[in-house]
């Protein structure tokens, strides 16, 4: 049993090691939330130490979201802010029976992480910059769960931390640990009206001094194409095979246009899913840049080669139809520039170089932003998510650490 004075004095690395060996993966195939039961595990746990450390309105809801507060300290009247980790790990790779493995002092080479899987900085040269520092792996048989439980750990100091220190200045400190994020599901569900703090940070990126203000503008899609069937024995001039057409579409998808082809702050065209028959395909595609405006070239210069197509193939019809998903969280970030402005100065007071790294993708954080809750995303001090290869840098999660609690004390010198 871990009690208050354990919560408050053990490391980032022993919370780490407690939070990852508790089975959460989520699953795409339920729909409830939280679409796990090992997500109440986790979450119950995180009740328990928050009130033992003893935070005010700790509540775990219907859905799974734990939510705690940490009171400003006397006299600070400062805005409340967040800070966010998410509970569950990714569907699809074992995350059941999680055994860390802690490798002191890495030299920089080869880590043979256990039954045949190996850790090598050839594939992962972000894993160089923690050399001398101590990784933390699985055994190979599972992933670690680093994303996001690194997040949750690095959150869980930083209460100690600031605590601990009643000479830290802070803010009301609002935490939650969220369900399903990996899934895309949990964060509709978010407990708006209870969460207090109007601006938080997610602890959900990856190496050292990560910083995320952007994320791609997302067009969901389908292209319809549609064609006219006929006996195949007396089908000339009269068939038109869709399957045909749609092989066009497909190869009409620019080769520097697509995922696999591109990085950074490139956008992509890219089909996910195909099926139909001679008289109609249907081709779901996704399209994404992070610049509004050429999302929708993207969009046009589609329609376009569609257009085409259709007129090589008379008889067919080739239609696309799209609607937005999510978009970039940047212009909304702009509204307040001391959410990310402070980001960058906790890091740098702690000693990190920040680089900006935008999201080739959505996160839970931008769509709090467009609900008014102001959310970028911060490292978390893992790395290689989503694979048996899974590692987290101890160093870097108590720098996670030292980086929200420099937040703290920023915001406790603003008004509100
Ligand atoms: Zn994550």
């Amino acid at each position: 049993m871990t009690t208050r004075c354990n919560l408050l004095e053990e490391s980032v690395a022993d919370k780490f090691i407690r939070y990852v060996q508790v089975d959460t993966v989520s699953s795409e195939l339920t729909d409830t939330t939280p679409s796990t039961p090992g997500q109440w595990d986790l979450a119950k746990m995180l009740e328990g130490e928050l009130n033992q450390m003893g935070l005010s309105d700790v509540h775990v809801d219907e859905h799974c979201f734990v939510l705690g507060r940490l009171p400003a300290t006397p006299g600070v009247n400062a805005p409340p802010i967040g800070f966010l980790a998410h509970l569950d790990t990714v569907p699809g790779i074992p995350g059941e029976g999680v055994k860390p493995v802690l490798h002191r002092a890495y030299s920089g080479g080869r880590i043979e992480v256990g039954n045949g899987v190996v850790l090598d900085p050839a594939d992962t040269p972000a894993i160089l910059k923690a050399v001398g520092s101590d990784i933390i792996t699985s055994d190979g048989s599972t992933l670690l769960g680093a994303d996001d439980k690194a997040g949750i750990a690095s959150i869980m100091r930083a209460l100690a931390m600031l605590i601990n220190d009643s000479s830290l200045p802070r803010p009301d400190v609002w935490v939650a640990f969220t369900p399903d994020e990996e899934i895309g599901a949990g964060v509709l569900k978010f407990p708006y009206d209870r969460f207090g703090a109007k601006l938080a940070y997610t602890f959900d990126g990856g190496a050292l001094g990560e910083l995320s203000d952007e994320t791609f503008n997302a067009l969901n899609g389908v292209v319809t194409v549609k064609g006219r069937s006929a006996h195949p024995g007396t089908a000339r001039g009269k068939m038109v095979n869709a399957l045909h057409v749609a092989g066009e579409v497909l190869a009409s998808v620019p080769s520097g246009w697509r995922p696999e082809t591109t990085d950074g702050r490139e956008g992509f065209i890219h089909p996910t899913e195909i099926d139909g028959n001679v008289e109609e395909v249907r081709i779901k595609l996704i399209v994404r840049d992070f610049v509004k405006g050429q999302l929708e070239a993207r969009r046009q210069a589609l329609e376009h080669a569609l257009a085409a197509i259709e007129e090589r193939y008379p008889g067919s019809s080739v239609r696309f139809s799209g609607e937005m998903g999510y978009s970039n969280m940047k212009a909304e970030l702009d509204k307040d520039p001391r959410v990310v402005a402070f980001a960058l100065k906790a890091m740098e007071m702690a000693g990190i170089t920040p680089h900006m790294h935008p999201i080739r993708g959505g996160t839970d954080g931008a769509r709090m932003t467009f609900r008014g809750v102001l959310t970028p995303n911060l490292f978390t001090g893992g790395g290689d998510a989503h694979s048996r290869q899974e590692w987290a840098c101890v160093q870097w999660m108590e720098k996670g650490a030292e980086t929200a609690v420099n937040l703290a004390r920023l915001w406790a010198g603003e008004s509100s």
